[in-house]
């Protein structure tokens, strides 16, 4: 089991470097999160222990579950999934750093006003609907430059780039346009120069696309099944916002 893991992880590491060679792109440029939706803390810890730090969950519930077994070892938390306003409490108190999936900008003032509340700060990226079918989570692209506009104006929820999940096909030609419309997205606003905004940002690629995202300027990289190996429940019960 352990050896599956670590096996896994150089083999994502290589099809990383390779994608990066390709695209003249440094390895360094682009971070490894481990999507971590139904994976035990035992196997996170694995994975932990080899070096990769950054994790993240789809489930206030699960990162809940885990929270006490990850503390002993070092790492980031992001949270990846569709956030109910109120779970915000329990992104706090489980310290989540960023949430990758800010998508309207009730979510944005919620936080602003929770964060207010104890003082702190939070990283997030706006999750942008590329695909149009895939998932029904994501600001529209066409509207995301207002919506970083309004949620700019919150002084607690700092924006470092965006997000999106590419549309799950087979077909290269399908993927890619997700990918090269979420940069084009990214470039837009940089061009507008909205203070406090940063687009560092670029997470963008899964188990079965991340070469393309890679090639396409992802700098964060999602995955988990190549990983972990296959999850026991369809992605569809991790990305319904009516299952808790
Ligand atoms: C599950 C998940 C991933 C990882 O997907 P794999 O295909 O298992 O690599 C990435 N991003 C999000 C938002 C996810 O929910």
């Amino acid at each position: 089991m352990e050896n599956d893991i670590l096996l896994h992880l150089k083999e994502i590491q290589n099809r990383i470097n390779k994608a990066c060679e390709k695209a003249g792109r440094k390895a360094e440029e682009v971070q490894l999160l481990l999507a971590t939706k139904t994976v035990s803390s035992e196997r996170i810890k694995i994975a932990l222990a080899a070096g990769y730090r950054l994790i993240a969950e789809n489930k206030i519930q699960e990162l809940k579950e885990k929270f006490e077994d990850l503390q002993s070892s070092t790492h980031t938390s992001h949270f990846i999934g569709h956030l109910q306003t109120n779970k915000i409490k329990e992104i706090l108190k489980y310290q989540v750093s960023c949430v990758q999936s800010v998508d309207r900008l009730d979510l944005a003032e919620k936080l602003q006003k929770k964060l207010e509340s104890e003082n702190k700060t939070m990283d997030i990226l706006i999750q942008v609907n590329t695909s149009n079918e895939a998932s029904k989570f994501g600001v529209a692209p066409e509207n995301t430059l207002a919506l970083v506009q309004e949620i700019a104006k919150l002084d607690r929820v700092r924006i470092q780039g965006l997000m999106t999940i590419g549309l799950f096909s087979d077909d290269e030609s399908k993927v890619r346009p997700c990918f090269q419309l979420l940069k084009k997205i990214q470039q837009d606003i940089v061009q507008a120069n909205i203070p406090h905004v940063n687009m560092r940002e670029l997470s963008m690629g899964m188990s079965g696309d991340l070469e393309i995202a890679i090639e396409e300027g992802a700098t964060i990289i999602r995955v988990g099944t190549a990983i972990f190996g296959k999850r026991i429940y369809p992605d569809s019960y991790h990305w319904n916002e009516n299952i808790v």
